[in-house]
């Protein structure tokens, strides 16, 4: 496990316009000539999409999106396919983000179909889970955990398993400066490795790459990377700023070269 590259991937949710996105783009692919060791992602808003994937051309950046319909196409105002954001340049989508789950309504039958379109597709999706502040204060973690794994992954079988990146995110930690401690969040991400390694056998549990989210910074970033099951981070807030999310990388990188 201690080999696999960062992989710090940026959430900009529903912020910047086109030229702003584009911008932070720029600056981002600038600093990663620097930062080889580490595979960087970009999930800008939908409008942003296409614009930032000309940025990103002849980098090593890639692109996501950050949701998606499962339907490839047809009579549903307001949705994009998979196909579609592949087409517009997307090589990952972020499936079942903690907010989508808390203001739309997004289940885990809904996260299953979206990870199986998106597979459909050949695209990689980017997996969110993670509990409530109320779901941790009764002790139910490990349970919320275990139950997403089931319901999301339901019917993918170790081939497919293999292109989809977990996030572990605690809902209490997402955009509130309440960071979990290295402590909090390895005993999570050894429970989904350990979850995983029942239901895909221990090799393809010990390849998947799984993520923390919820108020990374620079601060934080070395010391929650260096937990043995900490392969990367999904950052929101301080992903909006190239000099904070290039620091972040840097941490993980150095964290990284001193996992044993
Ligand atoms: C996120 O949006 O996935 C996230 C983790 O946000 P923040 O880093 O702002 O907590």
């Amino acid at each position: 496990m201690a080999n696999k590259p960062p992989f710090i991937a940026g959430n900009w949710k529903m912020h910047l316009t086109i030229a702003e996105a584009k911008n932070l783009a720029a600056a981002i692919v600038k600093a990663c000539v620097d930062l080889p060791e580490a595979e960087i992602v970009l999930a800008p808003p939908f409008t942003a999409l296409h614009g930032v994937k000309k940025v990103l051309e002849d980098s090593s950046v890639q692109l996501a999106a950050q949701n998606l319909f499962w339907e490839e196409k047809g009579a549903f105002t307001g949705e994009i396919s998979a196909p579609m954001l592949k087409d517009a340049g997307c090589q990952y989508m972020i499936i079942g983000h903690s907010e989508r789950r808390q203001y739309f309504g997004e289940t885990d039958d809904g996260v299953n179909r979206k990870i199986k379109a998106a597979l459909r597709s050949g695209v990689f999706p980017i997996v969110c889970i993670g509990e409530t502040l109320a779901e941790r204060e009764r002790g139910e973690t490990m349970d919320v955990i275990s139950q997403q794994i089931r319901g999301g992954l339901e019917g993918i079988g170790a081939g497919d398993f293999k292109s989809i990146v977990v996030a572990y995110e605690p809902v209490w930690a997402i955009g509130t400066g309440k960071t979990a401690t290295p402590g909090q969040a390895e005993e999570v991400h050894s429970h989904i490795r350990e979850k995983l390694a029942q239901k895909y056998g221990i090799g393809p549990a010990e390849c998947a790459i799984i993520l923390y989210g919820g108020s990374v910074k620079p601060a934080n970033s070395f010391a929650l990377l260096s937990e043995k099951n900490i392969d990367g981070f999904l950052v929101g807030g301080a992903s909006l700023e190239a000099e904070s999310f290039i620091q972040i990388t840097r941490e993980a990188i150095r964290a990284s070269k001193e996992k044993k």
